[in-house]
């Protein structure tokens, strides 16, 4: 699923391969106009909505130099310095490098300053690949480190993606309605679960998303979880404050079934909880968030138990009887 091209707007790569592997678990799958895949697995009860969003941060071309170089905007929040050296690769397979004009100040890299090398000698040549309005994205490698801790590009929010597909297979009977939305456009404004959420019209939501993490050094608390400490039950983040009903539930859930459970408070940054608590006439929302370092850089890292025990969560809330 890492390996598929996401970048905001462009999912359908990934909801292809998320539909392939959901299919066995619910009844209905359809996609909205916004993109979103919608995983339906009928039950009588509440209904309730899932969201994982599958788009990643990217890079769109804005302008391509006469010696071939492209100049690009940011599609979603990507951090210049991080992105130095990095390799980039386009829908088509074409891959590049991203590299900055001289620094005039090491370590400090200005947005404008940037540029894609993909190998090309001039405009001509470079203008046979690639086109302005063209996104690429990160091509990095996937490790697995000490502690079960998964290095990748793009566990935001691929991850948040396997976990609902993780919970959807620890179901067995459904006692609720659900609804398993992979959604769009996250990273350039919480746009497909605004319209998903609509469509659906949920009682309940939960968004399933990465969040900051607070074991990095130096760290200024703008965070309250850490990798490897388990789910990490939404309090807050920039997007919304989440429902205490809900959370009581979340928490009595692991408390009861012994999922290893933290607090997420974010300071920054928004989620799907955004937009699905302010549907129509109100939802009571929450997210389920999986703690992780170096969000949006080229490499990020979660932990996989961490994955596990959001799984865990979700489907206890999912089989939750109101
Ligand atoms: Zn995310």
């Amino acid at each position: 699923m890492n390996a598929a091209f996401g970048p905001s707007g462009q999912e359908s790569s990934v909801a292809a391969v998320i539909e392939e592997m959901a299919k066995p678990f619910c009844d209905e799958i359809r996609t909205d106009v916004m993109g979103n895949l919608i995983c339906h697995k009928k039950g009588p009860g509440k209904k309730i909505m899932f969201a994982a969003h599958m788009d990643s941060i990217g890079m769109m071309v804005t302008h391509i130099e006469k010696e071939g170089w492209l100049r690009f905007g940011k599609i979603g929040w990507i951090p210049e310095k991080e992105v130095v050296g990095t390799p980039v690769k386009f829908a088509n397979g074409v891959k590049g490098v991203v590299y900055c004009n001289e620094m005039e100040d090491e370590g400090k890299v200005k947005p404008e300053d940037l540029y894609i090398d993909i190998g090309a000698n001039s405009a001509e040549e470079a203008k046979t690949h690639v086109r302005p309005g063209d996104m690429c994205v990160y091509d990095t490698r996937s490790a697995m480190a000490m502690n079960n801790c998964i290095i990748s590009s793009y566990t935001d929010n691929r991850s948040g993606c396997c976990v609902l597909l993780m919970t959807m297979e620890l179901l067995k009977k459904s006692v609720n309605d659900l609804y398993f939305v992979f959604t769009t456009q996250e990273e350039v404004g919480l746009r497909g679960a605004r319209t998903a959420a609509f469509g659906i019209a949920p009682d309940y939501a939960i968004a399933v998303d990465v969040t900051g993490a607070d074991n990095v050094p130096k760290s200024t608390h703008a965070c309250s979880s850490s990798v490897g400490k388990g789910a990490a039950i939404k309090v807050k983040d920039s997007s919304v404050i989440c429902s205490p009903a809900v959370n009581a539930i979340l928490v009595e859930l692991a408390e009861k079934k012994k999922i290893a459970y933290q607090m997420d408070v974010l300071t920054g940054g928004g989620t799907d909880a955004g937009p699905m608590h302010v549907n129509m006439d109100g939802v009571p929302t929450s997210g389920v968030s999986i703690p992780c370092k170096f969000c949006h850089c080229p490499q990020e890292m979660v932990s996989a138990d961490d994955m596990e025990s959001c799984a865990k969560l979700c489907a206890a809330f999912a089989e939750y009887k109101f």
